[in-house]
């Protein structure tokens, strides 16, 4: 119908428009009625942004012709507080990164580059796992190797636990950094025994876990670390292009009062280079300069390489990916198009958390055939009730249902599962505990779903029914 149709339309039922109007979904709604068409409302400018995308980031386009090349790993330091995280982070950096000029000093930009003979290894500078999960919960995987640091007089401990818990839901390989055996009461023997319990099983015994002993104070066994990371990295077969559009992920971003908006990215295909031009979430841009680890500008990043990158139009958020354009035009079409939808949605780009599993989406995923997953995380009061639930899951599984235990734990529900639920899309269990203050406002901002029972067959009863699609909704 014409612009003018609908106007004609409109007024006759009392709703005085002009064409350059925008309409409300009620009116649209209300002319498609006396169309007899049907009416589909889709989130503003989604559809328009997936076509657009689609048209510009196809699969065939960036999938590039060029050779595979060896490409640096991706590093993540991750273990309880205390063990020496910083400490083995800003060693690695003092010895390992090259300041490329004289007077060069080393800038936390996010991430750096160490050194290994004529290799790099690229380590993200924010240890823990926080980071680690708000990337993952947004889709932006770009560790390749948890290095776990226990430190070896003090052994496995609550955060050593989490960080293996949540490397092991992201696929990751762990490296295992023994750390602080200058102490007199170190016993590396003792973590390698606690971590077998983990699952991750030192070499020398038969198990497939590269375990490093060092001293980041002393600056023991540091490079051995380091040339493990290389070696495993070969093993995993890292590669990448350097040819086609370059495309990565934004590990932290800022507004800077001087330079405008500042993001710090990792290269994950292609050549990023001054000039390029590019789109993060909403923020695009022309690449106005490159800065390394060291402060200095640079013309290019090749992948695995960290990288500050000034002339975005607006601050893009942790964990967005980035893609070159060809045409600056397009970068800020697609820009603007996520911008408006954004806004309209009354989203802010960061609260972009994926919504945890939920059991009534359990049927719908049997009904289509496909194999269901349900990802859960149980915690319970003590770890006798903790074994039993497990077990009477585990008795529910079937060929079109696999369980899958993200982790299983003694204590509360937390706000720490709830950022592991949001990351792996899953359901939190609790039995005979409940979540805390924090942890429940977390699940309520990142939709994660939390069940709690106090007897084992009312879980299993609701678990069933979810099965075949008869779960009453919970009140
Ligand atoms: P993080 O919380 O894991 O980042 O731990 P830090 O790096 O802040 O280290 C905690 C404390 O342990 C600091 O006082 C460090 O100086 C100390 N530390 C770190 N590594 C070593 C080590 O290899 N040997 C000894 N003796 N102390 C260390």
């Amino acid at each position: 119908r014409s612009a003018g149709d609908v106007v004609r339309f409109l007024l006759l039922q009392g709703e005085p428009v002009t064409a350059t109007q925008t309409l409300s979904d009620d009116a649209i709604e209300l002319f498609a009625a006396e169309l007899g068409a049907k009416v589909k409302l889709v989130d503003p400018g989604q559809e328009q942004e997936a076509e657009l995308y689609a048209k510009y980031f196809s699969d065939d386009d960036i999938v590039p012709q060029g050779e595979a090349e060896w490409r640096a790993p991706v590093v993540t330091v991750m273990g309880h507080v205390d063990h020496g995280k910083t400490k083995l982070l800003d060693r690695i950096r003092e010895t390992n990164v090259v300041a490329k000029e004289a007077g060069g000093i080393t800038q936390h930009i996010g991430a750096y580059r160490a050194q290994v003979d004529n290799k790099f290894v690229t380590f993200i500078d924010t240890p823990g796992h926080e980071a680690f999960t708000a990337m993952r919960a947004r889709g932006a995987g770009v560790t390749d190797i948890v290095v776990l640091v226990v430190a070896a007089d003090d052994g496995v401990m609550p955060q050593t636990i989490e960080a293996i818990d949540h490397a092991k839901a992201a696929h990751v390989p762990i490296v295992v950094a023994i750390n602080k055996i200058d102490r007199a009461d170190a016993d590396p023997n003792r973590v390698m025994q606690q971590l077998s319990e983990y699952g991750l099983v030192p070499e020398a015994w038969g198990g497939d876990t590269i375990m490093v002993e060092l001293s980041a104070l002393q600056n023991l066994g540091v490079d051995d670390l380091l040339e493990q990371l290389v070696v495993l990295a070969e093993v995993l077969e890292l590669t990448s292009t350097k040819v086609g559009r370059a495309k990565g992920v934004v590990l932290e971003a800022n507004l800077d009062p001087g330079r405008g908006p500042v993001a710090t990215v990792i290269v994950k295909q292609g050549v990023l280079r001054v000039g390029s031009n590019l789109v993060a979430g909403p923020a695009f841009g022309r690449v106005k300069a490159l800065i390394d680890e060291a402060g200095n500008p640079v013309h290019e990043a090749e992948p695995s390489t960290p990288v500050q990158v000034l002339g975005f139009s607006e601050v893009p958020s942790a964990g967005d990916e980035f893609r070159e354009t060809a045409e600056l035009s397009v970068a800020r079409q697609i820009g603007s198009m996520r911008e408006q939808r954004i806004r309209l949605a009354g989203l802010s780009a960061q609260s972009g958390a994926a919504p945890g599993a939920k059991l009534e989406d359990l049927f719908e995923q049997i009904k289509r055939g496909e194999t269901a997953t349900l990802n859960v995380i149980i915690k319970a009061d003590v770890q006798g009730s903790l074994e039993a639930v497990t077990e009477s899951l585990r008795k529910l599984e079937r060929p079109e249902v696999k369980l899958s235990i993200v982790r299983r734990a003694v204590g509360g529900i937390n706000e720490n599962d709830v950022s592991l639920g949001a990351a792996s899309n899953a359901l939190i269990i609790g039995f005979n505990v409940r979540p805390d203050r924090r942890g429940r406002e977390a699940a309520e901002a990142q939709h994660v779903e939390i069940r709690t029972y106090e007897i084992i067959y009312k879980m299993l009863e609701d678990i069933e029914a979810a099965m075949v699609g008869m779960l009453a909704p919970e009140y």
